[in-house]
């Protein structure tokens, strides 16, 4: 196709010059509406004026010069083509007028109908075509050009519709005669003259010409503006005007206005859908006044005429190689599509579209994958309440972090611990959460938070172990020392009462409700757990959804060149992760062995009372937890990371201690064992842990509390190996600034094993790693390399210490403030920060690998399950992804599509 400049005068473009890919010169109305020209689908005539003269007009202040002329010949040739004169009360050419930006913005400006009518040719048009439908046709005209070109609040123009209705006895506009849309016409420009002094022009080039500045001028109106840094589109681009020859659906029963789509954008299911008004002009059809008909019913009211807009549906498919949507209108038995677009879909329909269109053979996989995402696999895989109807919520909040779960009200982490280990299942609700909270959050199967934001301490906690969470719930009063709550309601919610959390939707029910997993979900399990052969026949049975998302799972495993792992530390969240495709766990945390009931074993050890017996006691537990880890993840790398939170997390809380030896020494009962406590936390007190003693740190300190461990895993790996497994345990140092703590820790870490392998006689290789979670570490990767198998990212630390700032604190103390002030570009915590933290992260990578060539580069923070985060990192050079397990189907995918946009740049997404 060669380029249609030939009559271009360069403001305008005439429908019949233009094509779809002159997006940015004419709009995607504009372009949508000369590429259908350009197939042969009925449009009227018409033509765009374009962006660049829109960006002529808004740097200059005013109209460019050479943008009247230009418009005058437009409008001549269009005057010629259609055999009609703007204003011509014998052969009158109405046309509407259609802002039209590069990307869709509801923030802009509408469209105006009927430009072109005044007194003279509403007169002769109530002769030629009826009185009914010249003053329908003149009435829209005034309310459009009052609202959108004069200013006038819409609502004054359908208040005065509404009392018309009211005095005629009808319901609908359409029921209104042809006396009374006159009458209304008049006051509508009795209401403009009132309101701002104008009325509307008789003369039509001057609607028109005021029309086509209106839009113009809406590009940099108030809304528009906000809806632009919303979904960042430059303020640069300005919109084109599409000058349209009007076509009438408001001409009797004949006629009518519709939208449709060439799918149904819901399902997916390959039929078109749509919705149809008889006698309807404009956006009638959607704005829900009146009863619609689906197109089935259109079928067989105008066989003939649905047949054809079925064969313009698929044209267009044809074309688009996508779902289509489209606006048509019927005029007197007569077809016109009016506008097409790429149509939006639910995440459903994504996926089977994109797999339809292959079998149809339309688009091969690879484009496939390019037309799903993430997200859409993310928002299909979450479990669900079973039955949606009759369940009103009892509290509504924040929905933190998806999912739906089930279990009885505690008030608090030991509580939730101590149930969660007789098998009880447990909501925790907290007034909000912090680091004391972690190991009740890990025992609940959700959390519920009365404070705090998206990015508080417990959602971010929550989304990282993919724990169902709600947070910022109004009006709920959480009293943790009497173990109550009140909800919104008023209603006493007491320990033990049964609850019901939807993470998705943000509600929360009382009672117990029935959770059932995605079907999405549950099929990729059946897949990754059974053999290629038997997964076939499932697949066949499956729903269509179901079918597509696999299918392209699938693809993109074949695609992608990195690995995808779990963050996990349980039996059952390792069984999960693989379960849903990942090959190893890339973080395994050691100090939820430690957390709850078990904290005492680290006070006994600190304090060297029973140190002995505590460390005998740390050292089993671990060997227990850790045997069934690997064995739930034999055959698979399994990175197990030293303990790395600061030690007084595990030891009892300073304030608490303080009050009691307070009270203690007024009743003059001084309590020694008290007081030895307390002693003890003050000495591991810390006014800023997040920098103190934590991670590679403690083996200085507590070296004991990590070498039990390193000998809990090898004595693990060993069994397991003796009962004929394939246990594949390797050991990452966090919090590592420098060589010397590296070395030392190494050091340490290969005696233990070595100990344990020795005594038993089995062989056993245990690669070793280090975090980059500290810029000191990433600047340092060179020398770091030497001395470990692998680097592995741990994004969320580095972020932290990269911007010297707490995540659980920058919410709730300013980040939400510099969210609302607009800033920051994004949240660092959830969109990885390539600019600053992804340098970082390339320095590493290039300085590790150019000291050891094979030096293994993964990432474990959060930002591994985050679609765009995956990307930068990718690119960045990492090898494997390591995410919380719900999360891992989500890495396969973006990782598929990674590599697909990799080989096919062309097609990358495009930048706003
Ligand atoms: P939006 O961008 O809000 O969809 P449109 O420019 O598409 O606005 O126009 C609004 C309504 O007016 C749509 O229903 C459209 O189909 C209808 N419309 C626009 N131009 C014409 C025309 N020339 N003839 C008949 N109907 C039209
Ligand atoms: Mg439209
Ligand atoms: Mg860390």
């Amino acid at each position: 196709m060669t380029a249609p400049t030939a009559s271009r005068t360069g403001f305008v473009v005439a429908f019949a010059d233009g094509d779809g890919t002159m997006v940015d010169s004419l709009g995607g109305k504009g372009a949508g509406l000369a590429q259908m020209t350009r197939l042969g689908l009925p449009v009227p005539a018409g033509f765009t004026v374009t962006t660049e003269a829109c960006r002529a007009y808004l740097a200059a202040g005013r109209e460019p010069p050479l943008l009247a002329g230009e418009l005058a010949t437009a409008l001549a040739l269009l005057e010629e083509r259609c055999g009609r004169r703007l204003g011509d009360p014998a052969r009158p050419l109405l046309v509407s007028v259609r802002s039209g930006a590069r990307f869709s913005m509801p923030g802009m400006m509408e469209t105006i109908l009927n430009v072109g009518l005044n007194d003279a040719v509403v007169a002769a048009l109530a002769v030629s075509r009826g009185a009914r439908f010249a003053w329908d046709s003149y009435r829209r005209l005034v309310q459009m050009y009052g609202r959108t070109v004069l200013g006038i609040e819409g609502d004054l123009f359908e208040a005065r519709l509404r009392a018309e209705r009211a005095a005629a006895g009808v319901s609908t506009d359409q029921e209104l005669s042809a006396g009374r849309l006159e009458v209304v016409t008049r006051d509508f420009r009795v209401l403009c003259r009132e309101q701002t002094g104008e009325d509307l022009p008789q003369d039509p080039h001057e609607q028109l010409h005021r029309s086509v500045l209106a839009v113009f001028e809406s590009w940099t109106g108030d809304r528009a503006r906000r809806y632009r840094v919303h979904e960042h589109i430059s303020e640069d681009l300005g919109t084109a005007v599409n000058i349209v020859q009007m076509v009438f659906g408001n001409g009797g029963p004949r006629s009518g206005s519709g939208v449709c789509f060439t799918r149904n954008p819901a399902t997916g299911e390959p039929v078109p859908y749509g919705d149809y008004l008889v006698d309807a002009q404009g956006e009638d059809v959607v704005n829900g006044s009146r009863q619609t008909m689906d197109l089935t019913t259109l079928a067989a009211r105008e066989p003939a005429l649905h047949a054809e807009l079925c064969d313009h549906l698929r044209t267009l498919e044809r074309h688009y190689r996508d779902l289509c949507d489209v606006e048509f209108t019927i005029e007197d038995g007569r077809l016109w599509i009016l506008q097409t677009r790429v149509g939006k879909r639910s995440a459903a329909a994504a996926f089977r579209i994109a797999c339809d269109l292959v079998d149809e053979g339309v688009i091969d996989l690879d484009e496939a994958l390019l037309r799903v995402d993430g997200h859409q696999l993310a928002a299909l895989l979450h479990p669900g309440f079973a039955d949606s109807a009759g369940h009103p919520p009892a509290a509504h909040g924040l929905a933190a972090s998806p999912g739906a779960a089930t279990g009885r009200a505690v008030f608090d982490a030991p509580t939730a611990m101590a149930w969660a280990a007789r098998g009880e299942q447990v909501v925790l609700l907290r007034p909000e959460t912090s680091a004391d909270d972690v190991g009740g959050l890990l025992a609940a199967t959700a959390v519920i938070t009365a404070r705090g934001g998206l990015t508080s301490h417990a959602a971010v906690v929550a989304r990282g172990f993919g724990k169902t969470c709600v947070t910022g719930v109004e009006g709920l009063d959480i009293d943790s020392a009497a173990r109550t709550a009140v909800l919104p309601g008023g209603h006493l919610l007491a320990e033990g009462d049964a609850l019901s959390v939807d993470g998705t939707t943000g509600d929360i029910f009382l009672g117990s409700r029935q959770v059932v997993a995605s079907a999405g979900a549950l099929a990729i399990r059946a897949w990754t757990t059974s053999a290629p052969s038997a997964s076939a026949p499932y697949l066949a049975e499956a729903d269509p959804v179901v079918r597509a998302m696999g299918r392209l799972l699938a693809h993109a495993d074949l695609r992608r060149t990195c690995t995808v792992r779990a963050n996990a530390e349980t039996f059952h969240d390792a069984r999960a992760g693989r379960e849903l495709g990942a090959e190893g766990i890339g973080l395994a945390r050691t100090e939820h062995m430690l957390l709850g009931d078990r904290r005492v074993l680290v006070e006994q050890v600190v304090t060297g009372d029973e140190r002995e017996a505590g460390l005998r006691s740390i050292e089993a537990l671990a060997r227990t937890e850790f045997e069934q880890i690997l064995g739930a993840m034999d055959g698979l790398p399994t990175v197990v990371r030293l303990l790395d939170p600061p030690l007084h997390e595990f030891l009892p809380d300073l304030v608490e201690l303080e009050v009691r030896a307070a009270v203690d020494r007024a009743a003059g009962t001084v309590d020694d064992a008290v007081e030895r406590r307390l002693a003890l936390v003050r000495r591991w007190h810390e006014q800023n842990p997040m920098l103190g003693l934590r991670g590679v740190r403690l083996l200085a300190v507590v070296p004991e509390l990590v070498t039990a461990q390193v000998r809990a895993l090898a004595q693990a790996a060993v069994a397991l190996r003796e009962r004929g497994l394939d246990p594949r345990p390797e050991v990452m140092v966090p919090l590592v600034a420098d060589v010397g703590e590296l070395e030392a820790a190494l050091a340490s870490v290969r005696a233990e094993v070595a100990a344990v392998v020795g005594d038993s006689g089995t062989e056993l290789d245990v690669p070793l790693g280090v975090m980059i979670e500290l810029p000191r570490a990433a600047l340092t990767a060179a020398r770091l390399a030497e001395h470990v198998d692998f680097f592995s990212f741990g994004t969320n630390d580095l972020t932290q210490t990269t911007w010297g700032m707490s995540r659980d604190d920058a919410e709730t103390s300013f980040l939400a403030a510099y969210r609302g002030a607009g800033t920051l570009a994004s949240d660092p915590f959830s969109t990885l920060d390539d600019e600053g933290v992804g340098r970082l992260v390339r320095l590493a990578v290039t300085e590790g690998r150019l000291t050891r060539p094979d030096l293994g580069l993964g990432v474990c923070g959060e930002h591994a399950g985050d679609p765009a985060s995956i990307h930068l990192l990718l690119a960045s050079g990492v090898d494997y992804l390591s995410c919380s397990p719900p999360r891992v189907p989500v890495a396969r995918l973006e990782a598929g599509r990674y590599a697909v946009l990799g080989q096919s740049a062309a097609t990358a997404p495009e930048t706003r």
